[in-house]
């Protein structure tokens, strides 16, 4: 990417208080966007914010909470052009073990998040003729996570939706993508550590060991790793990648 090649640009990503989503804003701002970065814990994005991180809570389980949250944005900063749905809880259960809650709770983050986030930043682009969707999907988008259907099947959904919006928007200069990385050093590894320890019985390294090994190059990938990718995709000589779901997991076949 050129230098300042976003200048101008305002960029959305949700969850991007945290882990994956403030790896990816920071570098957003750093190739020169004005970059929206939303959660549902005010501190953690006012903690994230610098000048070019703009904190505003907004949880994307709500449809209200969604929409007023993007035309407080666009007010201040105008359309959306490049829109990050990363937001996500991973929970492991189940099918059996699972209630309807369980599983509503999770696609309800994942699927109807990635949904409702999509469709706020649409106008914007269409209106400017310009723009990027990058959905941050998992490996479990691409095949059966063991012990964990509900969220195999929102990050599926994810890459679905990326795939038909991409089909729906061909020939405009609007590209629809979806990142798939196998598991990455932050938050949500730190707590299935924990959970899957408590669930099989063993220690916290075994444990860690279990999700690092799933990694084809046996370590855990780096959040700015996956904001390299993200980065890439936003370039203008990434017009031509869409409807992909790049799997960045260590070495995939
Ligand atoms: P984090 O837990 O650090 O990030 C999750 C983010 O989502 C948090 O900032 C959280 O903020 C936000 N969030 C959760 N629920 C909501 C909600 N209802 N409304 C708004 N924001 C919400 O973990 P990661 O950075 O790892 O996760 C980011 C994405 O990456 C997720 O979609 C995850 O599934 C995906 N992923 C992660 C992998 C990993 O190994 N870490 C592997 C593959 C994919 P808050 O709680 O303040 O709302």
């Amino acid at each position: 990417m050129r230098e300042n090649e976003l200048a101008g640009r305002h960029a959305l990503v949700t969850g991007g208080g945290t882990g994956i989503g403030l790896a990816i804003a920071r570098a957003l701002a750093d190739a020169g966007a004005e970059v929206t970065i939303t959660g549902r814990r005010a501190a953690v994005l006012e903690n994230a914010a610098t000048p070019g991180l703009h904190p505003l809570v907004m949880d994307v389980t709500d449809e209200g909470s969604v929409s007023d949250g993007i035309a407080v944005a666009v007010k201040a900063r105008g359309p959306v052009t490049i829109c990050v749905p990363n937001a996500g809880i991973a929970e492991g259960k189940a099918v059996h073990k699972s209630s309807l809650a369980n599983w509503r709770g999770i696609i309800a983050t994942n699927l109807d998040g990635a949904f409702l986030t999509i469709r706020g930043c649409l106008d914007g682009m269409v209106g400017e003729n310009w723009g990027r969707v990058i959905a941050v999907s998992s490996i479990a988008g691409i095949r059966g996570l063991k012990g964990a259907a509900a969220y195999t099947a929102s990050k599926h959904g994810v890459v679905g939706l990326i795939r038909a919006l991409a089909a729906d928007y061909a020939g405009m200069a609007i590209t629809f993508n979806a990142i798939c990385p196998g598991y990455v050093d932050t938050e949500i590894v730190a707590r299935n550590t924990t959970s899957i320890a408590a669930r099989a019985g063993i220690s916290q390294d075994e444990a860690l060991g279990l999700m690092v090994k799933t990694n084809a190059h046996k370590r855990l990938i780096a959040p700015e790793e996956v904001a390299e990718a993200a980065l890439w995709l936003c370039a203008a000589n990434s017009g031509s990648v869409n409807g992909q779901a790049i799997q960045i997991a260590g070495g995939e076949v």
